[in-house]
């Protein structure tokens, strides 16, 4: 009875389902002896958007899991489910009554202001390795900070690729080396991801999320425990980190991974710490496995591009959610829900890749589905939403900055200094998508021409005052007002986007 009233008495930690982690935050340095922990399956976030079947499987079968390690661990583990998070948290105080309850830093704007308003007390976060205070340490009284020399100082603060204060290899980044397109031939050269075998957990899962769902449902592709995600990082770093940097920017219609980590899911929601995957990549390193420019090029991805992005996301929240600087507001066009209503080859091959896998690796995101929604004027927070529904690794932190700052040039250039729009030759250069592709990506006029191509213009002429000031598309924007047909090119893209919208493009 005594040991009871004791367990009674103890706080409570409130784990989300991104902050997996026996490393992170409140667990860190919890204990069965000290500590209940707390999980809350809500009905109603899970029900809140139609999610990709894969990704809702992905993040609810790895809670429920880690959920099952803790308990193994012999801690005293609510795993709660409650129609609303609010609900959950009532009904653990109601049956617990805990000393308290604190929570690590959630990852989400959102969840942060829920915790506040509940008067829940959160410890700082360590699952980035830049924490936002930090970030506005080093800020200053700047009032943006570029990509560029925020990769340099996180690669000097966490002395990684580093010879004294200079770069090993005297240069800071390798993208000529990097930006290779596709080889003509031995698409197969990259190893295939590993899989698991599905268990109960994960089928009890499945009956749980599915009605609401949509996409290929999992075949074991996506890790659901630490111990997969770990032997997936063993994997890459083994097999797949050696050729990783070449290739990267480039697309195939025939091998969707290439050397691609697929660790971004792990990542975001806990299951791997960026520390422990930047480690074993520098170890490869070190030990001469793996070419500086693979090395530079995986650990710019985490320590720069996926630490920036978040620490954007913190600066602008939660204003920034909502930018629409250019003015996008075509709906999403049916074949982003339907790859069949589309005849565009490079759209369609990465359509039907995500309805398959819930994924596709950045460039396919950045340079097809964003480029081509930033050239047709898409309404920037209707991707934002489709990209947070769709892939694996999403999150709100994630999509935000990325879609609304990095593609859709919708912060009107706080994020980017450009805005990534590029016609077809870009897609020809990088991909094999054009070749068989019902549009000819040289034509900007007649019935064949190639919406990438034609739009790019067209998404110029729009916006030329605008962007006739931007030194880096100024050349593309005079361009674009030199055009002998450009009269022409303005009406086929006007009746492109009708077919767009009609699901015939
Ligand atoms: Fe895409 Fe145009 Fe190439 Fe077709 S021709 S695959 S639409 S870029």
């Amino acid at each position: 009875m005594v040991l009871y009233a004791e367990a009674m008495s103890m706080p409570s930690i409130w784990v989300f389902g991104d902050q997996l982690n026996r490393g992170i935050g409140a667990l860190a340095e919890a204990q069965p002896a000290t500590h209940r922990v707390l999980f809350i399956e809500s009905a109603a976030k899970i029900g809140s958007r139609r999610w990709h079947v894969q990704r809702a499987h992905f993040i609810v079968a790895s809670m429920r899991k880690f959920a099952a390690e803790l308990r193994a661990e012999g801690f005293q583990v609510d795993y709660r489910f409650a129609p609303t998070m609010r609900e959950g948290v009532e009904a653990h105080n109601n049956e617990f009554n805990p000393i308290e309850i604190v929570a690590t830093e959630p990852n989400s704007f959102s969840s942060r202001q829920m915790l506040a308003g509940l008067g829940i007390r959160t410890v700082a976060s360590n699952q980035f390795l830049c924490h936002p205070d930090d970030y506005r340490a080093f800020m200053g009284t700047r009032k943006s900070i570029k990509m560029e020399d925020f990769y340099r100082w996180q690669r000097k603060r966490l002395d990684v690729l580093m010879d004294g204060d200079e770069p090993i290899g005297g240069r800071w980044n390798f993208d000529e080396e990097n930006r290779q397109p596709p080889p003509k031939t031995g698409h197969d050269r990259w190893p295939d991801p590993q899989r698991y075998e599905l268990d109960q957990v994960d089928r009890d899962v499945l009956e749980a999320v599915s009605a609401n769902c949509w996409g290929v449902p999992p075949i074991g592709q996506w890790a659901t425990t630490r111990d997969g995600a770990r032997e997936r990082l063993t994997y890459f770093v083994d097999h797949l980190l050696p050729m990783f940097g070449e290739h990267e920017d480039a697309m195939l219609n025939t091998n969707w991974h290439l050397a691609h980590s697929l660790l971004s899911p792990y990542l975001n929601n806990g299951l791997l710490l960026p520390g422990e995957v930047v480690a074993a990549a520098h170890a490869a390193f070190n030990e001469g496995k793996v070419p500086l420019n693979s090395a530079e090029g995986f650990i710019r991805q985490v320590i720069g591009w996926r630490e920036y992005i978040w620490n954007c996301y913190w600066q602008w929240m939660p204003e920034y959610a909502g930018m629409n600087a250019l003015d996008a507001n075509r709906n999403l066009p049916p074949m982003f829900t339907n790859a069949s209503k589309t005849s565009m080859s490079c759209m369609k091959s990465v359509l039907e890749g995500t309805y398959e896998r819930s994924y596709s690796h950045h460039i396919e995101r950045l340079m097809v589905l964003g480029n081509f929604s930033l050239i047709a004027g898409i309404n920037p927070q209707q991707l934002t939403s489709w990209m947070w529904n769709s892939y694996v690794d999403a999150a709100e932190w994630v999509m935000v900055p990325n879609v609304v700052g990095m593609s859709q040039y919708a912060d009107g250039g706080m994020l980017a200094t450009k805005p990534y729009a590029s016609g077809g030759a870009y897609i020809d250069r990088m991909s094999n998508h054009c070749k068989g592709c019902v549009y000819d990506r040289k034509k900007r006029t007649g019935e064949d021409a190639c919406p990438f191509t034609v739009l790019y213009w067209d998404f110029f002429l729009r916006h030329q005052e605008r962007f006739v000031k931007n030194p880096r598309v100024a050349r593309q924007v005079r361009a674009a007002q030199q055009l002998q047909d450009g009269d022409e090119l303005q009406q086929v893209a006007a009746v492109m986007l009708k077919k767009l919208d009609q699901g015939k493009l």
